[in-house]
């Protein structure tokens, strides 16, 4: 199996432990950031729309069930789907209106899956979660799953049973890297929501049990480290970090801001930290305090093609049509993408409804799109250099062509992180980020071992 080390570039101090390790991670790219346009505008609001289409399993595991009739009346913040089980997410009504039913709704896989329909009355008549009445770890972490919070970052787990790690984990960090190109809310959210994001961490450490907390963000948020430096007590360390992705990737954060290593197949809790996205610790932050449920985010919209780019708080079930006609996006440009354009999604429809872990909406143009034809490999080796689980992609991908999936698993296809990194650096223009991908998929459904 070709995996490199992790590799040095300098040195810190671990805080608690008072060890020496080597910080930076091995591999990884440049990409130009792209960011310089949005991350200037201060986080406005989408207009509410007519009509949402409330999606039910926009997080991992299993989708919710609705839990109000055709015809009924709702509240904003009124839970309107159920968790079905620990790894699945309440869905709350992000208005006033009436429910129209459970219908099909292209979802961004480009198929079909269930949604409700609510129709806006714009009333705006709204219901909270009561009041703590104590704040203890099963509180708070009581509070974190009644209120359907999942990782905002896009991963969409949801965050109480990543927080439940009963004392496994000694560190938390707070991912505020926003490494991909273009999106900006997080580093938004720390600058004008900074007390309530600290609070979240404050909240996210009393329910996970860790004793401190590390704030990873990349050194080209200036304003976002000065305000957390501002708000953050002992308890919670700022840590700028090198601009460079995937600073964000998770085990690429853990070891810059820990020197711990996640072992491949296992879970950051086994390296004893559990690691939360900016926005889920406002949501954490607001489902406490306020007792307001997670019905809307903050999205980056941005690119290109996109006539305003600009930082939004959207409610989940929004169409992005309404935000891309809000923000002049360009429906026929090169390429529309959900997420960062590393490793966010192609959107096949605007008719798709915004969710919980839709952190941006790029409208790419065609200068920003690599769309060279596919030429045979040259072996000039970059895709290696530039991988940061230090994998031979070029490998991979040659087992993947003559269908041995027995020999990608021993390149070690399953440590891929799915970052792009490869793809981006191969002057071949070889889809090798996309070939591992399904790889993967083709691996753990067929159960194949190396
Ligand atoms: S996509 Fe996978 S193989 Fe390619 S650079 Fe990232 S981790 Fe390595
Ligand atoms: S970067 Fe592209 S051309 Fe170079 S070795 Fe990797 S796959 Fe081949």
């Amino acid at each position: 199996m070709a995996m490199r080390k992790f590799c040095a570039s300098f040195e810190v101090r671990d805080g608690q432990e008072g060890r020496i390790f080597l910080a930076y991670f091995s591999g990884g790219v440049h990409p130009h950031g792209c960011k310089e346009r949005a991350a200037s505008c201060a986080i406005g609001v989408c207009p509410e729309p007519q009509q949402f289409y409330l999606p039910l399993d926009r997080h991992i595991g299993a989708p919710a069930v609705p839990c109000v009739q055709a015809g009924e009346r709702v509240l904003r913040g009124q839970i309107v789907a159920r968790a079905a089980g620990r790894i699945s997410a309440n869905v709350f009504a992000p208005a006033a209106g009436t429910v129209r039913g459970v219908v099909g709704h292209i979802s961004p896989s480009g198929k079909k899956t269930d949604h409700i329909l609510l129709e806006n009355d714009f009333t705006d008549e709204c219901v909270s979660l009561p009041p703590l009445s104590e704040r203890t770890p099963e509180s708070v972490l009581a509070r974190i799953a009644e209120a359907g919070i999942v990782g905002m970052g896009g991963a969409g787990f949801p965050t109480a049973a990543k927080l439940d790690v009963r004392g496994r984990a000694d560190v938390l960090v707070l991912n505020a890297a926003e490494c991909e190109p273009y999106i900006t809310c997080d580093d938004r959210i720390l600058r004008e929501y900074t007390e309530e994001a600290v609070q979240g961490v404050r909240l996210a450490l009393l329910a996970c049990g860790a004793k401190r907390a590390v704030v990873g963000i990349e050194k080209n948020k200036p304003e976002a480290i000065a305000a957390l430096r501002g708000a953050c007590g002992e308890e919670i360390e700022v840590r700028p970090l090198r601009t460079r992705y995937p600073q964000g990737a998770e085990k690429q954060l853990i070891y810059a801001c820990t020197g711990r290593k996640v072992p491949e197949g296992k879970l950051p809790a086994d390296a004893g930290v559990v690691v939360i996205n900016v926005h889920t610790a406002l949501a954490i932050a607001r489902a406490v305090e306020r007792g307001e449920p997670c019905y809307r985010r903050v999205m980056t919209v941005s690119g290109g093609a996109c006539g305003r780019p600009q930082n939004l708080w959207v409610k989940n079930g929004t169409l992005l049509r309404e935000v891309a006609a809000l923000c002049e996006g360009d429906a026929d440009c090169a390429r529309i993408v959900s997420g960062g354009p590393m490793m966010g999604e192609p959107v096949f429809s605007l008719k798709v409804a915004a969710g919980k872990t839709t952190s941006a909406l790029l409208f790419l143009s065609e200068a920003e799109t690599d769309r060279r034809a596919v030429q045979p490999c040259i072996g000039c080796g970059k895709c290696v250099q530039a991988c940061p689980m230090g994998l031979s992609p070029t490998f991979i991908e040659d087992a993947v062509f003559r269908k041995d999936l027995a020999e990608a698993v021993r390149y070690g296809a399953q440590a891929c992180i799915g970052c792009g990194c490869c793809s981006y650096v191969c002057p071949a223009g070889r889809l090798l980020a996309q070939s591992i991908k399904l790889a993967k998929k083709q691996i753990k459904e067929r159960g194949i071992h190396g």
